[in-house]
């Protein structure tokens, strides 16, 4: 489910994420997370460069913060992950229309990139994780996951989707023995979504 706002960090200072990750390595022993937050939204003037509402900007940064929080709980266990698989979401294509050559398999659901656009940031990351030995599904949504993870056993999984989607996910796969690693999204909407690739990069 998408959020009920739409949002684009693209632009945002780096500053912000290196703030996410202190303030997620602090949680849980932080006792004034909401003003701590609404410190990070004015520092890094997320107002100003979303457009956002003070509480929607909460609410997005509350979901980066947790999201990393599992990353870092789950990074040691993901570290030994043999078999890893990569999930990345359909809205970061560069076309949602019939340009977009990639393959479509009706049974999982799920895309496999053709590789007709160089600048499609699903393209690059396809390449970058293939490389490193994942499998790469591009899905149309959190329903597809389980399905995929029942068909194979993979022990260590990468998500990339808006953080709304990506806490749905990381609770269906609670059951499973899977470690997980989330990237949320920097741009929602459904369509042209972006996701940062140095942090993808990073966590591959
Ligand atoms: S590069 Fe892949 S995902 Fe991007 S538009 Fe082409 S086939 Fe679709
Ligand atoms: S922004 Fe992308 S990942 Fe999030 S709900 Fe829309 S299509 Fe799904």
């Amino acid at each position: 489910m998408p959020y009920q706002f739409t949002f684009d960090l693209s632009k945002v200072p780096r500053f912000f994420f290196t703030e996410v990750a202190r303030v997620s390595y602090q949680k849980g022993m932080h006792k004034a997370l909401l003003n701590t937050m609404q410190e990070i939204i004015k520092n890094c003037r997320i107002q100003e460069a979303t457009g956002l509402n003070l509480s929607d900007a909460v609410v997005l940064l509350q979901d980066f913060i947790d999201l990393q929080a599992v990353n870092l709980m789950e990074r040691k266990k993901f570290l030994k992950a043999k078999k890893r698989v990569l999930l990345l979401p359909h809205c970061s294509r560069k076309y949602m229309d019939n340009r977009c050559q990639a393959s479509f398999d009706a049974s999982l659901p799920s895309y496999t990139c053709a590789h007709c656009s160089k600048d499609c940031l699903v393209n690059k990351a396809d390449r970058l994780a293939k490389k490193k030995g994942y499998d790469v599904y591009v899905v149309p949504g959190g329903s597809c996951i389980l399905k995929i993870l029942k068909e194979n056993p993979y022990e260590g999984v990468i998500g990339v989707a808006c953080g709304e989607e990506v806490k749905m996910g990381v609770a269906a796969l609670d059951s499973m023995n899977v470690a997980v690693q989330v990237i949320p999204l920097i741009k929602n909407g459904c369509a042209n979504t972006a996701f940062n690739m140095e942090t993808l990069v990073k966590t591959l």
